[in-house]
């Protein structure tokens, strides 16, 4: 931390015995929200058309906010590309303030690596012009996580400035904020908002006085110089400020100074001593309302930002980093990916507040991330196989650490290994058109030319009797001239009769077979010639449970929850009503809750030996709506759960599919009671694990509620739950004390009508346009797929296994061995494996509460800060304290 510089500006208002005031105009820019983007790009060109040569004209107007985020700045060169060269004099020169931010992101419902990705971009931008302002601008985010301080501290920030999340605790409007690591930010809190000076009057006495309520109204909050933000939402500037700034600060009776300033210039004059201190995340409503409810609205759009995440950063840039030469690095389809998901991750874009037209363009990006990673992540492995020795299946593993599991594998012939299961096969022979007219099945007939794995044909009689029969030839064909005539004949000799056609393909099967001991980021051929796994390690399925001889999974006939080892009443659903809206849930007055099923019935889908699946359907009378105080209608929904038990694993894997269309301003919970009772949780956040007590801080403007966001998992009691984009928990059933609470909530589906409501019950006043909405309604099929884990283990573990699966690519008589490991990390959670101008670079983090070694077998290089400017230099191994996050250059 600096020591507060004093500025000349100050050091004279002292004198006069004047309250400094900091006016910082700008403006917030929700880049899409209750409009879509392109209409709020519109505004945006207005907005920047008038104000460039206003500052140009206007030195009074000295300094303009472009709101922390540099995608303002592209979306509007991109209408108006020449004004860049006037908005680069202008940023030099201190005039305009850009970045750090690519996009102001919600912080919870993203990854870590994406907020690093956000901010690194955002940096790359501004460096066009002249660099970014030195502040972490954090002013709308839904709360704050744990690792921000130590993310900005990474990127060389000192300071950060933030509104909502901010505990009762912190009382001054300054304070030093920490991450588990230690690392410390001055955080300058805005009480308010951005917007406490927005719309500065053209009169310099309705100004002060304004400025003067706000004193008394924050009284001791307030700390050093008044901060005065000149702005809020979509807020066009105000020309006047300079000339009302000049008058006011000529008139004697006045009681401040103001100076129009940049933020920057703010907080390094801001006090650093004598502040309160606060460590972790900020998730309180004491003066601001959180919005809790964004984590569980749309999950549609939260499981597209998951499965983007995880494709990007766990398979597409790892695999590309280490199995294709460095020339290879796909860098700009990377790039273009990352765009997608960074646009995504504004806040009001993940947490699809927003009106049904943005959800549908967010959902669009995520789409395109994805086929991009996909694409990508099909590439490295190609490349990896064809450098492999011998031909066949060689089975990967894309996670740092030693794994085991089942791969699918697709082989010849109609053998199933010994210890595989089969899963699907092509059989020699079958009958592939039966009862047609001649006309139809002649003219299919012709296209399976182009199917090279079938090698003959027959087309027959309903009797049987055969009317023609193909060989595929020695050159490959099969439909030859010859036969075109032929089929010709048929048609003409047999017009108006009925056939049947016969094929024969090359028989193949596909199976399940289980990899042991699969090294991190390593390859293995795939021989089939494992020793089959023990009967006793088995999995079997019966329409009541399945075991493995490792947990015992049985399925409750009454109610349809399940049992792990005999904890039961797990997976039961209990449905309430929601008057809330995108942001907050809120239940009617009258609430009924649903949660027995009508009927439970159960079938087996699969079952064994190394992957048993069990249906487990369950109807539940619904109400369809809420009218008035409660709610009403009834429709009968089925919801299918499918258990799925693999050998060898403690987890059962849970697929819940269920159609929503017809049911509306509703909730959906899975409920799981703990093997302990828990006085807290503990969740995936920001490359950290975050323990949660169990009741919240409210306030006056939203009531406390408990509901939490998770990345990817969240433990309590001895129970585990691995989710992919279902974010939002709840540990309920507490005792009389609120000191333990029995069960975990976990939500699946939160439908409303409106953006946002009217005054209601948790929380007074609307946090948007009171706008109806159809799309957080949910009409329509749902998915939700999550694992449970009853007992201890490391739940990155249980993730991965749960989300990640081995994949498999085919040798082609390569120079590699049939064995290999393209990197050892150990110690430590990886992030990343990207290139960085050739060379590999990791991102690891410790988020355990000791210190750790992490081991990079073999490999020296640099650690570095999150600019990339090297620290210091490792040889195989450094240290992480606990929290703490690095990024390592490997030579
Ligand atoms: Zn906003």
């Amino acid at each position: 931390m600096t020591k507060a510089a004093v500025t000349k500006a100050a050091v004279t208002q002292a004198a006069k015995g004047r309250r400094l005031v900091s006016i910082v105009p700008h403006t917030h820019w929700d880049r899409e929200w209750y409009l879509p983007y392109q209409a709020f790009r519109l505004k945006l060109v207005d907005l920047l058309d008038g104000l460039l040569p206003q500052l140009e004209a206007n030195p009074s107007y000295a300094h303009f906010l472009l709101d922390g985020q540099m995608a303002v700045v592209d979306d509007y060169l991109a209408v108006r590309p020449d004004a860049e060269e006037r908005l680069r004099a202008l940023a030099i020169t201190g005039r305009v303030a850009m970045g750090p931010w690519y996009a102001l992101p919600d912080e919870f419902l993203v990854s870590g690596e994406t907020l690093v990705r956000n901010l690194q971009r955002g940096l790359r931008v501004a460096a066009r012009f002249g660099g970014a302002m030195d502040v972490g601008y954090l002013p709308d985010m839904f709360g704050h996580v744990a690792q921000m301080p130590q993310l900005l501290r990474l990127f060389g920030f000192e300071h950060a400035v933030v509104w909502r999340g901010v505990p009762r605790a912190v009382d001054r409007s300054g304070f030093l904020w920490s991450s588990p690591d230690g690392s410390t930010v001055r955080a300058e809190y805005l009480p308010v908002g951005y917007g406490n000076g927005a719309l500065v009057p053209d009169d310099a006495k309705a100004l002060l006085r304004r400025i003067g309520e706000f004193e008394a109204e924050q009284g001791d909050l307030l700390v050093g110089p008044i901060l005065w933000m000149n702005g809020t939402d979509h807020l066009m500037p105000q020309p006047w400020l300079g000339r009302v700034v000049a008058e006011a600060n000529g008139l004697d009776e006045s009681s401040y100074e103001l100076h129009i300033c940049s933020l920057a210039e703010h907080v390094r004059s801001a006090p650093t001593e004598g502040l309160p201190s606060w460590t972790g995340e900020l998730r309180s409503g004491a003066r601001a309302n959180l919005l809790m409810g964004v984590a569980s609205n749309r999950v549609d759009v939260k499981q597209a930002a998951a499965r983007a995440e995880r494709s990007l950063e766990r398979l597409a840039e790892p695999l590309s980093a280490l199995f294709l030469p460095p020339e290879r690095w796909p860098a700009a389809l990377l790039d273009a990916a990352w765009l997608e998901v960074i646009r995504n991750s504004a806040h009001d874009s993940i947490c699809a507040c927003s009106v049904d037209d943005v959800c549908d363009a967010v959902l669009h990006r995520f789409a395109e991330a994805t086929q991009i990673a996909d694409g990508l992540t099909t590439r490295a492995l190609d490349a990896l196989g064809a450098s492999i020795t011998g031909v066949g299946p060689v089975v990967v593993n894309p996670s740092a650490r030693r794994r085991s599991g089942l791969v699918e594998v697709r082989l010849p012939g109609n053998e199933v290994p010994p210890g595989c299961q089969l899963v699907s096969e092509r059989p020699a022979e079958r009958m592939l058109v039966t009862d047609s007219p001649v006309a139809t099945a002649t003219v299919m007939v012709l296209e399976l030319e182009h199917i090279r794995s079938i090698r003959s044909l027959t087309i027959e009689t309903l009797d049987g009797d055969e009317l023609l029969r193909v060989e595929r030839d020695e050159a490959g064909s099969l439909i030859t001239p010859t036969v075109r005539q032929a089929i010709a004949t048929i048609r003409e000799e047999r017009a108006g009769e009925r056939v049947q056609v016969r094929i024969t393909t090359k028989p193949a099967i596909t199976v399940l077979a289980r990899v042991d001991g699969l090294a991190g980021y390593g390859w293995q051929s795939w021989t089939g010639a494992s020793a089959p796994a023990p009967a006793s390690a088995a999995v079997t399925a019966t329409e009541a449970g399945l075991a493995n001889g490792r947990i015992e999974v049985t399925i409750d006939p009454t109610d349809g929850t399940f049992a792990i080892d005999g904890h039961g009443g797990l997976g039961a659903l209990v449905d309430g009503g929601d008057v809330g809206d995108t942001y907050n849930w809120c239940p009617p007055d009258n609430e009924t809750l649903v949660t027995q099923p009508r009927s439970v019935t159960t079938r087996v889908l699969e079952g064994g030996p190394l992957r048993a699946r069990v249906a487990v359907m369950r109807t539940y009378d619904l109400p369809t709506h809420v009218a008035g105080p409660e709610r009403v209608g009834r429709q009968r929904v089925e919801v299918t759960t499918v258990l799925e038990l693999r050998a060898e694993e403690d987890l059962v894997r849970v697929e819940l599919d269920l159609d929503n269309h017809g049911l509306r301003d509703h909730r959906l919970r899975a409920h799981f009671p703990l093997p302990e009772r828990a006085s807290s949780s503990r969740a995936e956040c920001a490359f950290a694990v975050v323990e949660r007590g169990l009741v919240a801080e409210g306030g006056p403007t939203e009531m406390a509620l408990a509901t939490y966001p998770s990345r990817r998992f969240v433990s309590a009691g001895g129970l585990t739950i691995a989710h992919e984009g279902l974010l939002e928990y709840e540990l309920i059933d507490l005792d009389d004390g609120a000191t333990t609470a029995g069960t975990l909530a976990l939500t699946l589906l939160r439908c409303t009508g409106m953006l946002s409501q009217g005054p209601m019950t948790t929380r007074p006043l609307p946090a948007g346009p009171l706008t109806p909405m159809e799309g957080p309604q949910m009409q329509g099929p749902v998915n939700a797929s999550f694992a449970v884990h009853v007992g201890d283990r490391d739940p990155f573990e249980v993730v991965d296994d749960a989300h990640l699966p081995l994949l498999v690519t085919r040798a082609s008589n390569g120079p590699q061995p049939n064995e290999g490991q393209a990197l050892s990390i150990s110690g430590a959670q990886v992030s990343a494996i990207v290139r960085e101008a050739g060379a590999v670079h990791i991102r690891v983090f410790n988020p355990t509460t000791s210190p750790t070694e992490v081991r990079v077998e073999g490999r020296h290089g640099w650690l570095l800060d999150l600019r990339g400017r090297p620290l210091h230099s490792f040889e195989e191994s450094f240290e992480l304290a606990p929290g703490q996050i690095a990024t390592a250059a490997l030579a």
